[in-house]
């Protein structure tokens, strides 16, 4: 599904160098090398404060946190997402709400979460998913009208522009109160490991933020807060300052294999490649169809006994997870997350498409459907 290999071949001898370095110095916890990156993805980002960290749950987790939350406040968040998103909920003794997604884009909106604001609605958690922004104008006016924060989980498209109707444009994951992203390898931003980061134009919110990443601590061996201890190593920031300067090019790259699968595919019926908001641009972290009739299982059985790798992102809704059925009412159902759930697949999409590659690929596809 992904070329870390190849992607990592194109880049190494500047890798290894930032590497090494790191090993000569010995920082390998804090130091300069993370201060640089968190400076360099601010920039990037157009955001005042990225705060490094573990991973990209940690990150959701600590947001959260940081929010003085009390136990049995409401958290909504979409149902067609990974666990991360509402895992911390739970954690944090808060109550996931789950919602229904947008056929098109795959993502939530304002329409979608209104019903379920309630009094004890304290954030709203929007995932950014497969790479393309959520329409953040409504439900940043839904949010404020009802004094709510906005945590946004943009693991999936750093990098991504949303334009506002009033015509300004702002990177996804620095919209809403906060956002946060992942590093893991196969992200689009990935480093050698685990890895994730945190972003805030809030002065307040940043100290808040630092301090719970770091035990609490608001000066050494003085804890103010329970907090946690996660930080990004010192080798994966060096990684990433590499990787940070090749993002937009690696955005492209995602594109003109996305564009090539949509021309090539968009003429199958009973296959819908997928849909561009008009609000967002698209960096891709996953190609996701979706195949109507009723044969997507099959579809991915047979790309496998071909030699083709696919994905399912997401087979099980979260709502109907066994570790989340104690926040769920009997008989509620979420139609357009089932119906996605039976319905996507994902094909392979990196940097290192070839046309060649794609070719192959789209052909297994098309041959299903003949
Ligand atoms: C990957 C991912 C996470 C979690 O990131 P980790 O670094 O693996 O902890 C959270 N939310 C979404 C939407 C993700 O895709």
């Amino acid at each position: 599904m992904v070329d870390l290999k190849g992607q990592y071949a194109k880049i190494k001898n500047e890798i290894d160098q930032a590497m090494s370095e790191v090993v000569d110095s010995c920082y390998f916890v804090g130091g300069p090398v993370i201060k640089e990156f968190e400076k360099n993805l601010s920039t990037f980002l157009d955001v005042k404060h990225t705060i490094g960290c573990a991973n990209g749950t940690d990150a959701l987790q600590i947001a959260l946190m940081a929010l003085d939350l009390k136990e049995g406040d409401e958290v909504i968040v979409p149902s067609f997402t990974y666990v991360a998103t509402a895992e911390v909920i739970a954690l944090l003794k808060l109550k996931p709400v789950f919602l229904d997604a947008d056929i098109n884009n795959y993502n939530v909106n304002a329409d979608l979460i209104r019903p379920y604001i309630t009094a004890k609605t304290k954030v709203i958690v929007p995932v950014h998913l497969f790479g393309q922004c959520c329409d953040m104008d409504g439900i940043m006016k839904l949010a404020k009208e009802h004094n709510i924060y906005v945590v946004e989980d943009n693991a999936q498209a750093i990098g991504a522009t949303y334009a506002s109707a009033n015509g300004t444009k702002q990177m996804a994951g620095t919209i809403g109160h906060i956002g946060t992203t992942s590093f893991f390898p196969a992200k689009n931003l990935g480093c050698f490991g685990d890895g994730g980061a945190i972003f805030t134009n809030d002065d307040v919110l940043n100290q808040k933020i630092r301090m719970i990443a770091n035990h609490g601590q608001s000066k050494r061996y003085y804890h103010d807060k329970v907090g946690v201890n996660s930080r990004l190593d010192s080798i994966q920031a060096a990684v990433l300052n590499v990787k940070l300067k090749y993002l937009d090019e690696y955005a492209k790259a995602r594109n003109t294999a996305a564009n090539y699968y949509d021309s090539q595919l968009k003429g199958v019926s009973q296959l819908l490649t997928p849909v561009r908001s008009e609000f967002s641009d698209h960096v891709f972290h996953q190609y996701t169809l979706r195949v109507t009739n009723g044969k997507r299982d099959q579809l991915v059985d047979y790309l496998k006994e071909k030699g083709i790798p696919s994905g399912i992102y997401y087979p099980v809704p979260l709502y109907e997870q066994l570790a989340y059925s104690e926040y769920v009412a009997d008989g509620f159902s979420l139609p357009v997350t089932d119906q996605l759930c039976k319905e996507v697949f994902s094909l392979p999409m990196h940097t290192e498409l070839t046309t060649e590659i794609q070719d192959t690929i789209i052909n297994a596809v098309k041959s299903f459907f003949s």
